[in-house]
């Protein structure tokens, strides 16, 4: 061997741990081949519930907008700490991969304690836009696992201080109060508004961050009526609105929350209504979504809430005959709808929340 045959073979001995560093996978080595995901979840959103809505708008189960997808499965639930999931551990599941325990907010517990890092942030990092709309107060565990990292679904000052210094969704739009506030959105450089009529108004060209703070809690429930707040689709349209500008794509979430609280109280009215809201939601994105091939729609549930079984239709515009056999959460497997680019491939992947995650990002091939 030749001197600068030497130096070469010294050089490859020095450089090979480094590679060998490099090449190690880390939560960062993942990427989002599709251009654009929407990711939908009625928080407590079973199969039954979907039947009743069905029931309630046409006299027969199977007429809800998302039902018409060409592609469907179902997931398991149940999160590290209890065959019975809560909000938190199901959607950071679906936004890390990872199972934890129930109230934990996207961080390794049990393990490690460290962040794991969520679909919203690798979109983000690949220079996508991301948004998060719900019907819940903004910092509501849903939300919060895809753009907060907490050891308890309750830190809801440490949430809003995730969401504006560091996650930084494009869209913030949910319920006001609960650790947001106008003044420190405004300082974080986030455009805020506050109505229906200053959503709608919204220019989408006079900035780059946006926080709608509808109220001081969750938005009333559908069958209650918005006043002068807006409804999911409302807030959901302004989002793709803005979001769809961006040339490398976007993600956004989008959750129906109060499907759960009306199961809580085994208010049937209020849930169909809810699911109903959602129904109406999904077509609308479907409209948007319109022969558009570089985009995947998952419309999902974090877990069943109130152990619902309906009986029996009573015609349309009636409510059906049910029974509840719980005021909290079941582990029953929820129904996942799939529309777009990878709908079919991951009807054939997704067997658990976690699946969800790895559905949508892949290891990077790029390093
Ligand atoms: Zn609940």
């Amino acid at each position: 061997m030749n001197k600068s045959g030497e130096r070469k073979c010294f050089l490859l001995m020095i450089l090979m741990p480094v590679f060998i560093l490099i090449s190690c996978p880390s939560p960062t080595d993942y990427e989002i081949p599709v251009r654009n995901v929407i990711l939908i979840i009625g928080d407590g959103m079973g199969e039954e519930q979907v039947k009743a809505a069905g029931y309630y708008l046409s006299g027969a189960p199977g007429s809800l907008s998302f039902e018409s997808f060409p592609y469907r499965t179902e997931m398991t639930t149940h999160s590290a700490s209890s065959s019975v999931t809560d909000s938190a551990a199901a959607a950071t599941a679906m936004a890390t991969g990872r199972k934890v325990n129930n109230g934990v907010l996207s961080l390794e517990l049990p393990g490690s304690g460290e962040s794991l890092m969520t679909l919203l942030e690798i979109a983000r990092d690949e220079g996508k836009s991301t948004g998060l709309v719900s019907t819940t107060s903004m910092t509501h565990a849903t939300p919060a696992a895809f753009g907060a990292h907490a050891a308890s679904r309750d830190f809801k000052d440490s949430i809003a201080e995730d969401y504006l210094g560091s996650s930084r969704p494009n869209v913030l739009f949910g319920g006001g109060g609960n650790g947001m506030t106008v003044r420190e959105a405004e300082a974080a450089g986030y455009l805020v508004c506050e109505t229906l009529e200053e959503l709608s108004v919204l220019d989408s060209d006079a900035g780059a961050y946006f926080s709608g703070q509808f109220g001081v809690d969750h938005l009333p429930y559908q069958y209650d009526g918005a006043g002068n707040l807006p409804e999911l689709s409302d807030m959901a349209l302004r989002a793709l609105d803005i979001l769809e500008e961006d040339p490398d794509g976007f993600f956004l979430m989008i959750e129906a929350g109060r499907i759960d609280h009306a199961g809580h109280s085994n208010d049937l009215v209020r849930n169909i209504f809810e699911v109903l809201e959602l129904s109406d939601t999904v077509e609308q994105v479907l409209d948007w979504a319109d022969g558009q091939e570089d985009t995947l729609i998952i419309v999902t549930a974090d877990h069943e809430t109130g152990g619902l079984s309906v009986l029996g239709g009573n015609g349309a515009g009636v409510l059906p005959t049910v029974s509840w056999s719980t005021t909290g959460h079941t582990g029953v497997n929820v129904p996942v709808y799939l529309w777009g680019y990878g709908a079919e491939q991951l009807s054939l992947t997704v067997r658990d929340n976690t699946d969800i995650f790895s559905g949508i990002a892949e290891e990077s091939r790029g390093l």
